[in-house]
């Protein structure tokens, strides 16, 4: 019997000696594995291309952390036809075994936490405690599912009828793809293959084109605990070639997907057209973008709140789904609030977060640094900035560095308080009064995290009813969900409201049959 699940937390506290030595010696140990080659997995084979991609570090683009094989479009057909044959077998396999082989993993994966997250260091600019919360989260997936779908695939009563045996049974449908970001790109990875795969169906893993080798890494830790081949294969390649042509491929039954707006809607209509000759209707899975809003009302503690704020602003740089992009203050407290959310942001330390200490490293490519200082130059037509902006010296830096950015006066119909920026950019709004804010806040397409401070009853009632998303905080930050703890997803254009790490997740891999049998 497994043991109840816990978190892998509290994290490492990289205050005291022993984790930082330990950070050190992990970094040390990346640095020299650099630059090495990684293959796609089809069926177990290793399989080089011609055409490779080239990950490099965000901080200093010189530095590569490794060469991948790129997937060509033609090799979708292999990977799915891997995925097809390896599917009987194991979903054949009791559910006990198989969720052996993820809890087995998760063990390896915590003896090395501190090498996991250093790659994400190196590949996608995570500050130390940030690269460690990825890797603890991807070793909560491992475990919370395992255990759920021992839950899910044990025979469910339903309402007796004299005469009669029924159970619910829930069963895999196949293979199927998972289709990852680079933002959280072992824990997300990790999350939606092993949902699937537990279940008994069989996946195609195609990571985020700028994370490759921390996926790569999580390939070779499948091979390494002797996961049969073909239940977990390995397709990185480009979303708009090989992506697509995974989601439309008449085999698939399911699209996980975690990543922006516009590619997921582009899924959600392809995965519903049904393909000649195909017996089943597809499922999409999809977790999407955020324009997440944090509410302070009037009387509460600005110190705290502000700390609140600043973290769930410019944590890894706002380039979580959840990262509070608006904060809207009650007039009565506006000035003061904004006065000190700017006074911490002031001591946020950006750099290369190789170095212990650093709060803020580079954003993940060229084009994201593009994308958010073409929203800093709109922000300075709409809106009044009052730190950050385009950093001369910084922009002269090899790296892809972007300042903490805090614009206010913000219109809430601006283009700035409306679409994802996915950086390090806070809008500050102001409302004449509680409900006031409560209607800016629903005021946008998604619906995907939100937090509230306020000491009033009936004020946090309103928006236990009314803030419309799928993880609403109240007294506390908007980001940092646990597994198990805090279910998450959003709906509206936020995604599927599938809710990752919660009770209902298996489900959406699963396809239930009512069998009754009559005495
Ligand atoms: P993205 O949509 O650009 O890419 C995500 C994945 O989709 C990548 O693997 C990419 O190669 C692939 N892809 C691109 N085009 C495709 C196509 N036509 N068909 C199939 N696959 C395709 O997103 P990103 O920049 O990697 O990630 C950032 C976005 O992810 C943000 O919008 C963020 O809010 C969102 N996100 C959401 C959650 C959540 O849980 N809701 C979590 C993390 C990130």
């Amino acid at each position: 019997m497994l043991t109840p699940f816990v978190n892998e937390y509290p994290y490492a506290n990289f205050a005291e000696e022993r984790p930082r030595r330990k950070m050190e010696e992990a970094l040390s140990l990346v640095e020299g594995q650099l630059g090495r080659s990684y293959s796609l997995v089809i069926g177990g084979k290793h399989i080089e291309t011609v055409k490779t991609s080239t990950s490099v570090n965000p901080c200093k683009p010189q530095q590569i952390i490794g060469e991948c094989s790129e997937s060509p479009v033609e090799m979708v057909n292999a990977a799915v036809q891997a995925a097809s044959d390896a599917f009987p077998a194991w979903s054949r396999l009791n559910v006990h075994e198989r969720a052996r082989y993820f809890v087995s993993a998760a063990a390896v994966m915590r003896r090395r936490i501190y090498e996991f997250s250093a790659w994400m260091v190196y590949e996608c600019s995570k500050n130390w405690t940030e690269a460690y919360a990825d890797a603890a989260e991807a070793i909560d997936f491992m475990e919370f599912y395992a255990r759920e779908a021992i839950r899910w695939q044990t025979p469910h009563a339903t309402v007796p009828i004299a005469g009669e045996e029924t159970e619910m049974l829930y069963f895999p449908m196949g293979p199927g793809a998972v289709i990852s970001p680079w933002n959280f790109p072992l824990a997300i990875l990790v999350g939606m293959t092993t949902a699937a795969a537990v279940c008994g169906n069989t996946v195609i893993m195609k990571p985020a084109e700028q994370t490759p080798v921390i996926a790569a890494k999580f390939m070779q830790l499948l091979e390494s605990i002797g996961l049969p081949p073909g239940v977990v294969n390995f397709l990185p390649g480009d979303g708009e070639t090989v992506g697509e042509a995974l989601t439309g491929h008449p085999d698939i039954h399911f699209v996980a997907f975690t990543g922006s707006r516009d590619v997921g809607v582009h899924i959600y209509e392809r995965v519903a057209k049904v393909q000649p000759g195909q017996r089943f209707l597809r499922k999409a899975i999809l977790e999407m973008g955020g324009k997440d809003a944090i509410v302070v009302d009037e009387g509460v503690n600005l110190d705290a709140v502000a700390d609140e704020v600043v973290k769930s602003a410019f944590g890894f740089s706002g380039q979580k789904c959840s990262a509070c992009s608006r904060l809207i203050a009650h007039t009565s407290i506006h000035d003061e609030l904004l006065q000190k959310v700017v006074a911490l942001t002031r001591k946020i330390a950006v750099g290369d977060p190789v170095k212990h200490g650093i709060y803020m490293g580079a954003v993940i490519d060229l084009p994201a640094m593009h994308k958010i200082l073409n929203y800093i130059s709109i922000g300075r037509s709409e809106a009044r900035l009052v730190m950050g902006g385009v950093d001369k010296e910084e922009m002269d830096s090899s790296g892809y560095f972007v300042h903490p950015t805090i614009f206010d006066e913000v219109d809430p119909k601006s283009r700035l308080a409306q679409e994802e920026i996915f950086g390090p950019v806070l809008s500050v709004i102001r409302a004449d009064n509680f409900q006031h804010a409560m209607e800016i806040a629903n005021d946008t397409d998604y619906g995907l995290t939100g937090a509230v401070f306020s000491y009033n009853r009936r004020h946090i009632e309103q928006a236990r009813q009314e803030f419309q998303v799928g993880n609403l905080y109240l007294n506390r930050k908007c980001t940092g969900a646990l597994v198990g703890i805090q279910p998450f997803g959003g709906f509206k254009m936020s995604g599927t409201d599938s809710k990752a790490g919660g009770p209902d997740y298996l489900g959406h891999f699963l396809q239930a049959k009512s069998v009754s049998e009559r005495w």
